[in-house]
Formats: C-alpha cells, sequence, structure tokens
C-alpha cells in the first residue's frame, strides 16, 4: 500500500522509534497522528510534522477510542503503529530476596501488552469502516514492536520479555482474524535501538552493548526501525508475522 495521502497513527509517537516513524511517514506524504502521554513532547512535533497530537494513555479504553476518531477525521485511517512502551528492570527476587512487587510487573504488561492491543481493536473497529484501497485490496496495515527480549529476555526482564512476548504471540492470531477485512498485522523485535530509553545508560554501558552486535557493531538506529515500518506497509505480501531487527545479536543472561 502506498503511503502518500494515509491516515496514520503512531502511539509513543513523541520519542525514540515512534518519533523517527511519524518523521518518515509524514515525510512520505501521510498525515499523521501521534498518540503518546500529555507529559510528552508531542504536541511540539506534531506541529513540526503538520500532523495532529493527542494525549492518550494506550492503556486507557475512552482515550484511545476518542484518539482514534480524532485521527480517522484528519484523514481515513489506514496505518497504525506501536510503539508506546516501557523497560524498567524488576526482578523475581529483589537483593533481600524479597519477591517482586507484583504491581510493577502488572503496570509493564498493561502498558506493553495490553496497551497494543488496546489500540490494535480500537483502531481495527474504524479501520473496517473505511473502504478497501482498490490497488492493494487492504484496508490497513497495523505495525506492532516486540522486543528480541520476547526471544532471549535477561535476568530482570521477566516482566518486559513476558509483554513483549505476548505482542509476538499475539500476531498470528490477530492477522488471521483480521485477514478477511484486509487488514494485515506485522511485528517488528528491534535488538537494542539508540533511542531515550537506551540512552540513559552510561555511554561505556552503551557502547560496550554495541560491541555486541555481530554486524553492524553498533547500536540500531531509529530511522532503520522506521525504514523496516515503511517496507511493511508498502509490502501488500507481509502479514503475520515478527521481523528481528537486530544486527543479529542474541541477548546474553546479563
Ligand atoms: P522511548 O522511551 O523513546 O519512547 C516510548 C514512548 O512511549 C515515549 O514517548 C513515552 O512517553 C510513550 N509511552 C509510554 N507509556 C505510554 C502510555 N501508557 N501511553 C502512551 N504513550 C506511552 O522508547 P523507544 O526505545 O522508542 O521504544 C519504543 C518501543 O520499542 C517500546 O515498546 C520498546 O519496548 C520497544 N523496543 C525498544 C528497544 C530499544 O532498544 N530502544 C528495543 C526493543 C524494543
Amino acid at each position: 500500500m502506498q503511503i502518500s495521502g494515509q491516515g496514520a497513527l503512531i502511539t509513543g509517537g513523541a520519542s525514540g522509534l515512534g518519533l523517527a516513524t511519524a518523521r518518515r511517514l509524514a515525510a512520505d506524504g501521510a498525515h499523521v497522528t501521534i498518540i503518546d502521554l500529555s507529559t510528552s513532547k508531542g504536541a511540539e512535533i506534531a506541529d513540526e510534522l503538520g500532523g495532529l497530537f493527542v494525549p492518550a494513555d494506550v492503556t486507557s479504553v475512552d482515550e484511545v477510542q476518542d484518539a482514534v476518531a480524532q485521527a480517522q477525521a484528519v484523514a481515513p485511517l489506514r496505518v497504525v503503529v506501536n510503539c508506546a512502551g516501557i523497560a524498567p528492570p524488576a526482578k523475581v527476587l529483589d537483593r533481600d530476596g524479597n519477591p517482586a512487587v507484583l504491581a510493577d510487573f502488572e503496570s509493564i504488561v498493561r502498558i506493553n501488552l495490553v496497551g497494543t492491543f488496546n489500540v490494535l481493536s480500537q483502531a481495527s473497529a474504524v479501520i473496517v469502516k473505511n473502504p478497501v484501497d482498490s490497488d492493494t485490496d487492504t484496508r490497513g496495515v497495523i505495525v506492532n514492536t516486540s522486543s528480541v527480549a520476547a526471544f532471549d529476555g535477561q535476568i530482570g526482564q521477566p516482566a518486559y520479555a513476558a509483554s513483549k512476548g505476548g505482542v509476538h504471540a499475539m500476531t498470528l492470531p490477530v492477522a488471521r482474524e483480521l485477514a478477511r477485512y484486509g487488514i494485515r498485522v506485522v511485528t517488528i523485535a528491534p535488538g537494542i535501538m539508540e533511542t531515550p530509553m537506551l540512552m540513559g545508560l552510561p555511554q561505556a554501558a552503551q557502547e560496550s552493548l554495541g560491541q555486541q552486535v555481530p554486524h553492524p557493531s553498533r547500536l540500531g538506529r531509529p530511522d532503520e526501525y522506521a525504514a523496516l515500518v515503511q517496507h511493511i506497509v508498502e509490502n501488500d505480501y507481509l502479514n503475520g508475522e515478527t521481523i528481528r531487527l537486530d544486527g543479529a545479536i542474541r541477548m546474553a543472561p546479563k
């Protein structure tokens, strides 16, 4: 499906991978709507891109429903990219052997997994009412963001890995269900990408992480993620699949 002229909704679009995606899709001529937290730089970025910012928490049914309706009012919604997410470490046991705080586990799964499902289901309900794109027999494309942690999660990542494993696991059943409406669903599992989520680490830790990548031996660039989103939207035969974008890294236990 061509990108120019399509309505595109990007969650987490105020930072990192979502921001790079919003920039690339806008440059390709999409009408971009960004969903992010009210504390984010979403408004500024939407101004820069000539798009729309709707402050919303991806875990809220009402806020996401409203955001999807606002996106659809700008241009028929055809592209949805789920980038909102958090990655705080949370071990099973703390230093003193106490069990994890259950609410920490729940909030990571809620934002990364439940939030992704909330956005894709609310958006699908709108996309199915839009006409099929006659060139491609497609109504829309949904791109989700998993992580290599879904496959080789590290110590401290049980909640993050579980949430991202869930995003990977639901890709096929969701693609199968939405196929009859002409909606494709593809998930990207990034490796270690150069975004604010990672930039909080000391420089030495970032370099060491980069050196663990077989080739190219560096962190991934947000625009490399955005370029894959662009390809997924444009390649009508990609569906029901999770694509690793990771320079062949396989994460060590820690
Ligand atoms: P980031 O922190 O730069 O951006 C994430 C954005 O999501 C932020 O703007 C944040 O405000 C927003 N957000 C967080 N919680 C939200 C909520 N409840 N509702 C709405 N918006 C919310 O991070 P990033 O590195 O760009 O990560 C994007 C996605 O990619 C995440 O799902 C992350 O887990 C995944 N990922 C990142 C990496 C990496 O190395 N950076 C690797 C694998 C997967």
